[in-house]
């Protein structure tokens, strides 16, 4: 009988086909219609290919989620996939089309991940027709708002989580080297609101609070919050105030993002940035929000992880795997807290939410093998 890697390999014409087809089926995550059409695509294709049971969990604002079970077992490891892409609809046709040239393939998508996506389907196609015995069930969960913060599909991701022995998230690798990501930073995202007092800037200027005056202050405060040495940064990205030149500005406004390594740095600074203290008498300052995303850890169990992935791929397909940590969060980070997480599973290319997304077309089957390795080390 063939192993997993030699099976996958002969699928690669079909895997590119599924993807094809998914990636044709556009999925902006704000358009309902079109992905509960992937939604009802997707299930299809899980129960297709791998002979498991998918069901499809109704969403009213965003598209529906799709939930597969594989196998059986009490324990469960659960994949973590999403299907909405930033593209819009039509994208594919005026911006970024589906094509292949030599061992690259272009489209919306297909980096971040769909083609994460496919890789899985065929993953446990192959467990499937090898007859591997795994005493965990899988669990394929692939939602529809990833791309906005996750806000209906965080729930699901961490009760999945909490009832999971490990998570595998197909987001994809670092690009080019194809490093999985084994820390993500956590994200905290805050409003900051400015009250100053309004007054005409030629008549009678002393009467008035300048709010943007007060913002600058604050601006350069929050960005010496940054500490690289610890990983911390804060980012303002965004700022508005007053309403014409000769007034003195009555309010401003500023989004301000943070990202840190640790629920210690988190516990530390939060604070800081909720209680910001006026620096110009009479001003009234509010700030807003809180933890975004909390943060992936490298802890030991998610170093050992990792260990069980470099193993696999040195000795069942030559790669040399390594691992890295991102600024950029995902759905791992909802599940990090409950359950040892390994991401960048997915597919390896570049160009994530860029006109050049792509995927390398011969890796596909190599790290649909890796995966599928993994559930089996890791469901015995
Ligand atoms: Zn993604």
């Amino acid at each position: 009988m063939q192993g997993i890697v030699e099976i996958l390999k002969g699928k690669l014409a079909d895997m590119l086909e599924t993807l094809k087809q998914i990636v044709e089926k556009e999925s902006p995550t704000l358009d309902k219609e079109l992905t509960d059409q992937l939604a009802s695509f997707i299930a299809n294709l899980f129960e297709d290919l791998t002979s498991g049971k998918a069901s499809i969990i109704q969403n009213d604002l965003y598209g529906n989620h799709i939930r597969g079970e594989f196998g059986s077992g009490e324990e469960q490891i659960l994949l973590l996939t999403h299907y909405d892409t930033v593209w819009q609809k039509g994208d594919i046709k005026e911006k970024i089309p589906f094509k292949i040239e030599g061992d690259i393939l272009y489209g919306p998508g297909v980096f971040d991940m769909k083609g994460g996506i496919v890789q899985g389907l065929y993953a446990l196609q192959a467990l499937k027709e090898t007859n591997q015995f795994l005493n965990k069930k899988v669990v394929f969960l692939c939602t529809s708002d990833e791309e906005l913060g996750s806000p209906s599909s965080q729930k699901l991701i961490e009760e999945e989580a909490k009832k999971s022995k490990y998570v595998l998230v197909l987001e994809p690798p670092i690009s080019k080297q194809g490093a999985l990501k084994t820390a993500r930073k956590g994200v905290g995202i805050f409003k900051l609101h400015i009250k100053g007092r309004a007054a005409h800037a030629g008549v009678e200027p002393e009467k008035g609070i300048s709010a943007i005056l007060e913002l600058s202050k604050q601006v350069t405060y929050l960005h010496e919050l940054t500490d690289y040495s610890k990983g911390t940064t804060v980012n303002v990205g965004k700022i508005s105030g007053g309403t014409t030149v000769n007034v003195i500005a009555a309010e401003a406004e500023a989004d301000i993002d943070l990202r840190v390594k640790t629920k210690a740095e988190f516990e530390r600074i939060i604070p800081i940035i909720k209680n910001l203290k006026p620096k110009t008498a009479g001003v009234d300052v509010k700030v807003a929000g809180g933890i975004n995303r909390p943060p992936f850890e490298r802890t030991d169990q998610v170093i050992s992880l990792f260990n069980i992935a470099k193993k696999i791929a040195r000795d069942h397909l030559g790669i040399n795997l390594e691992e890295k940590e991102t600024g950029g969060g995902s759905d791992g980070n909802f599940t990090a807290p409950f359950a040892p997480t390994l991401d960048g599973l997915g597919a390896v290319g570049d160009g994530a939410h860029a006109l050049n997304e792509h995927i390398i077309i011969s890796e596909m089957p190599k790290r649909s093998a890796l995966l599928a390795l993994l559930i089996k080390e890791l469901a015995n």
